[in-house]
């Protein structure tokens, strides 16, 4: 027996959407010469109009974060600088029910996930980096680690607060100041944030946020006056950065896509690994970096689990991201759910066999269902392409070597996961996986304290814990 559900819509009051936003530079909302739109993805209107930052505007905003570098921030003790970033996580605690609103109406992603996993994530980044700010000197960099100066930050739309995060509190702990692009779909929560660093008096120029598309982003990496550059996003705009920014002198570091595989041996209990499939690849419609986008089942279970997936699969809600029962959003822009959509033909036509539970989705917005290919190939396009979003592709192994060999079987290095009943496995399989994180019995599993970041194709450089502040120091 299911039970029906009434709606539970969360209230969209909370937020104060302005008709037009600046960019955040020197501390002051400016105007730009252009401008782009952002729309909600589950509804296609237009939520604001926002500034798009053109090569003067990155000028002045390195500018300032220069003069804050120098003047400010740079010189400031570890333990006067602490106090602005525990002000600021304290605030987006403060107002996590208006930023979480504001995430899943810009990006489409569920309220439950922007208010349960993003915000809490952020404020504890934030929390986590304000504690290590008067601690530096012990964090195994030598006894007088100093900042690089100007970080030029790019993220993308996936999880846009949380990226921020990720980038601007280890960077402001170390003493940088940064300049910082969100992605052209998703720029209001960094825009919430700039008021929030205002809110919390940091020194002008000391944070900065740029808005517009990728020749935004392009201008900020390649400008002459930026020390340090932080990337996430695709592996191929990744490579012409590395190109970019080869022999500038500038630190780099790249966080890019993955083909993370999630192995479920045949003593695994089923129940839970079918939560943590569901879980890793079905979370934020899929959109995620280290998504568990490649099942391998041990062929003696791969049947049952199968079984046991899709009756799961066929429980999901997809729909209002603003429903507090939505378990699946929307796709984030029309390109996304086109690139989405060209993959999983390939799929079918390349042979493997496509299930999607029935679902109704809404006639306006950019909707995909939850989907499982069977019968995949190591070969097919859709086990070796990042398709970032809710498809899973469904390989088969006999024995543990097999499992390992065919979850290093791609460009990509990102995340792994491994189900067992058994220690010792985790720990043999784990110890052969090339993948910056391997989850056992669980996915998708973040905190501050540990870092993330990938192999080969999938970047370098670490986020998070003491190995993230590596990234912003001398
Ligand atoms: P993307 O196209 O690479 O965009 C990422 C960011 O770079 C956006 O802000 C984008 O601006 C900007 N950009 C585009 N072209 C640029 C250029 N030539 N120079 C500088 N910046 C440029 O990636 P996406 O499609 O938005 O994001 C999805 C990808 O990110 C996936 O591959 C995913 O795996 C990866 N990702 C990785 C991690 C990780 O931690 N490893 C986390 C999340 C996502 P516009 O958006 O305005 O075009
Ligand atoms: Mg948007």
């Amino acid at each position: 027996m299911s039970f029906e559900y009434a709606p539970a819509p969360e209230s969209r009051d909370i937020v104060d959407l302005k008709p037009s936003y600046g960019l955040y530079v020197d501390g002051e909302f400016v105007e730009a010469k252009n401008t782009f739109k952002t729309i909600n993805p589950a509804t296609e209107e237009t939520l604001a109009e926002v500034a798009e930052a053109g090569a003067d505007d990155v000028d002045r905003a390195v500018a300032a974060a220069r003069r804050a570098y120098d003047t400010v921030w740079g010189p400031m003790p570890g333990a006067e600088r602490a106090k602005y970033l525990f002000r600021i996580a304290r605030l987006i605690q403060e107002r996590s029910r208006e930023l979480a609103v504001l995430e899943s109406i810009d990006n489409g992603k569920p309220i439950r996930e922007s208010r349960d996993v993003d915000l809490p994530l952020v404020a504890a980044h934030f929390f986590y980096y304000a504690g290590w700010a008067d601690k530096l000197p012990y964090a195994g960099f030598g006894p007088d680690p100093r900042p690089l100066g100007v970080a030029g930050q790019v993220i993308p739309w996936n999880f846009p607060l949380l990226m921020l995060a990720w980038k601007i509190a280890p960077a402001l702990a170390c003493g940088n100041t940064v300049v910082l692009k969100p992605a052209e779909t998703t720029p209001l929560t960094a825009l919430a944030f700039a008021e929030i660093c205002a809110q919390a008096e940091l020194p002008p120029g000391v944070v900065n946020i740029l808005t517009g598309a990728g020749e935004t982003g392009r201008a900020l990496v390649e400008h002459p006056g930026v020390d340090k550059v932080a990337f996430t996003g695709s592996t191929e705009v990744g490579r012409q950065i590395a190109r970019s920014v080869a022999g500038t002198g500038k630190r780099l570091t790249l966080e890019l896509g993955g083909k993370a595989a999630n192995i479920v041996f045949d003593d695994a209990p089923l129940d839970q690994a079918v939560e943590g499939i569901v879980n890793g690849i079905f979370f934020n419609q899929g959109h995620v970096c280290c998504a568990g986008s490649r099942l391998l089942a041990q062929e003696s279970v791969a049947d049952e689990l199968l079984d046991r997936l899709k009756a799961r699969m066929a429980t999901l809600r997809v729909g209002d991201p603003l429903d507090k029962n939505t378990d699946v959003g929307a796709i984030n822009s029309a390109a996304q759910l086109a690139k989405i959509r060209e993959l999983s033909d390939s799929g079918e036509v390349e042979g493997a066999t496509r299930w999607s539970p029935a679902c109704e989705l809404p006639e306006r917005g950019f909707w995909f269902a939850p989907t499982v290919f069977t019968g995949v190939a190591a070969s097919h396009r859709i086990a070796r392409e990042e398709i970032f979003g809710p498809v899973l592709s469904v390989l088969t192994f006999r024995t543990p070597a097999e499992a390992v060999e065919k979850a290093n079987n791609t460009p990509y290095g990102l995340s792994a996961g491994i189900w067992t009943d058994k220690g010792s496995r985790i720990l043999w399989a784990a110890e052969r996986l090339r993948a910056g994180v391997v989850w056992a019995n669980t996915f998708n599993k973040f905190d501050p304290a540990s870092p993330f970041g990938g192999y080969k194709e999938s970047g370098f450089g670490r986020e998070g814990g003491r190995h993230g502040l590596e990234a912003y120091l001398r």
